[in-house]
């Protein structure tokens, strides 16, 4: 019987496993992409986490991932789809049919890319489409395209592809943006882009690839590819019969983890709470991974 199977392997996941293996509790992290770290492994550049500053997000995801299996801590690949507390424990049904029993659950399953919403967008993803400029932008090489959103994800992905691509058009549908002011500002000083707000996308065309985008404003954007960043949906799809999900689907839940289910805590962006970063990711799971340890040690 495991102490505490921790469902996701992103900064949240890997920072209770650390703790939780520390800790002396028996771990398994369940990862649905095999060698996974998440959202970081997908990030450019990150600045802003403290002492490691300078690093690609890939790099970053590693040294995490480096840092957990050094402290022997075990992963296995698959998805969590069921959850049920029987007596005491839990029992995790992972998508091969498996059933591992624990006694604790941290839930760090993260979020995904929020889809635009056009009807062309399935059919172009993977010809233009894409929610990953650090993974797809070198396609991009001395071509055009747009960025779409205004949070941090729409600047840094905008920024990201300024430098490889021949032009890039960032558009947000206000004219605030909710993304940092510096970057913007360094965007709006940038020669190869242009920002265009209070504009929606109505329509993305094209032969076989991704040829043009079509905004509300009547502009016909000539694009080769287009980056969609509007946004996360927490995976929590799976737990919303089990926990308190909030008005947008995070989980309900203090800097302790504790869900309103005994025995399963919640670390990491699917939890409420104004910052998600991966310096606050990380702090949940060592949060919850102490809160897990402390409820494992009442049990016995
Ligand atoms: P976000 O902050 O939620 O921003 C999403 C953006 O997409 C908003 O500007 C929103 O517009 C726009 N949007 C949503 N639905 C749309 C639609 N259907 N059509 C057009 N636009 C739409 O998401 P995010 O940028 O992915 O960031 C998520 C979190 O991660 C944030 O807390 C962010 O600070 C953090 N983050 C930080 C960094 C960094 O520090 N370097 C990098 C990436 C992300 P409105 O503004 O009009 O609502």
């Amino acid at each position: 019987m495991l102490d505490v199977i921790i469902i996701g392997s992103g900064p949240a996941g890997l920072s209770a496993a650390i703790y939780a293996v520390r800790a002396n509790l028996q771990v398994l992290v369940v990862e649905k992409e095999y060698m996974g770290t998440g959202q970081v492994a997908e990030s450019g550049r990150v600045d802003n986490y403290l002492g490691l500053n300078g690093l690609e997000g890939y790099d970053l995801g590693e040294r995490f991932r480096k840092h957990a299996e050094e402290l022997g801590v075990e992963f296995q690949e698959g998805e969590a789809v069921f959850f049920e507390k029987y007596g005491q424990n839990w029992k995790i049904q992972l998508d091969t049919g498996e059933i591992i029993e624990a006694r604790a659950v941290i839930y760090a399953a993260g979020a995904f890319h929020r889809r635009l919403g056009l009807p062309e967008e399935t059919a172009f993803a993977g010809k233009g489409i894409s929610y990953c400029a650090v993974c797809d932008g070198a396609l991009y090489q001395d071509k055009t395209v747009a960025v779409i959103g205004g949070g941090d994800t729409a600047l840094d992905d905008a920024s990201y592809l300024s430098g490889i691509c021949q032009k890039v058009y960032l558009i947000h549908r206000r004219r605030e943006f909710r993304g940092s002011a510096g970057t913007l500002q360094k965007l709006q000083a940038t020669e190869n882009v242009e920002i265009i707000t209070e504009a929606q996308a109505i329509g993305i065309a094209g032969a076989k690839r991704v040829e043009e985008l079509r905004l509300d404003n009547g502009r016909r954007l000539e694009v080769q590819g287009i980056f969609i960043a509007v946004g996360m949906i927490p995976s929590t799809d799976k737990i919303k019969d089990l926990v308190e999900l909030d008005g947008q689907g995070y989980v309900v839940a203090d800097e302790s983890g504790k869900t309103c289910a005994e025995g399963f805590f919640a670390a990491g962006d699917i939890r409420t709470k104004p910052l998600r970063q991966i310096v606050t990711a990380a702090a949940d799971g060592a949060n919850a991974a102490m809160s897990a340890r402390e409820y494992v040690s009442h049990m016995e």
